[in-house]
């Protein structure tokens, strides 16, 4: 199996050679296709699987074919329950979009750290990778627009729920729009996973590795 079998774009294609890559893990072979044809997705997958590329790669085809949202308002959200993550996500965003036609950027955004930076780098930011609580402060802030996203990824949605981000959750899932393609990746099941699956996630492909 070839990353060339998936349904990857040419552009695509080239990034994951430069990034050298080989050959796709099992998550992205199951999951690349389904995503490309704007399904949702739950995958049950730990750090480690391949797990960050398996969506990364089809959100960065979907944005290079679509033109930029103006405004604050991003079109890809990806919510994640610690910094570590969410630096590690927009790295491998970032590793890719270097070598597109067109630079797409990424940016993390997470607590404890001062605010005004982040809220400065926000400008032009296509796949936004946030912290919950990070996330709320800039929304009532107006500095972010989450109202349009076409893409919502819970990375570790088991973690974020644990880490104590339930009620956050709610709260920002009152601001995306209802159609969306939404993904979402856990290593462990619960109740409180399984309702946030039911809540959010509409005939998913289910991907076990
Ligand atoms: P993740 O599970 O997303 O944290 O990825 C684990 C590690 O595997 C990261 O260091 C990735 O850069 C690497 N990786 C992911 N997919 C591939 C692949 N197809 N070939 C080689 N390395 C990969």
């Amino acid at each position: 199996m070839s990353f060339a079998n998936l349904g990857l774009a040419p552009a695509l294609l080239s990034a994951i050679q430069r990034a050298n890559y080989e050959a796709p893990y099992p998550i992205q072979i199951e999951a690349i296709p389904a995503l490309l044809q704007g399904k949702d997705l739950l995958g049950l997958a730990p750090t480690g699987s391949g797990k960050t590329a398996a969506y990364i790669l089809p959100i960065l085809q979907q944005l290079l074919s679509k033109e930029a949202l103006r405004d604050r308002a991003v079109p890809v959200l990806v919510i994640v329950p610690t910094r570590e993550l969410a630096v590690q996500v927009a790295e491998v965003a970032e590793n890719f979009s270097r070598f597109l036609p067109r630079r797409i950027k990424s940016l993390a955004i997470f607590g404890g750290v001062s605010i005004n930076p982040q809220m400065m780098k926000l400008g032009g930011t296509e796949i936004l990778i946030a912290t919950p609580g990070r996330l709320i402060d800039l929304m009532g802030r107006n500095s972010v627009n989450i109202s349009r996203i076409q893409t919502l990824v819970i990375d570790e949605a088991d973690k974020v729920l644990q880490m104590g981000f339930r009620e956050e959750m709610e709260h920002i899932l009152e601001y995306v729009p209802k159609k969306k393609q939404t993904l979402m990746f856990s290593a462990t099941m619960d109740g409180e996973v399984e309702e946030l699956i039911q809540k959010l996630l509409n005939d998913p492909v289910r991907v076990q590795v």
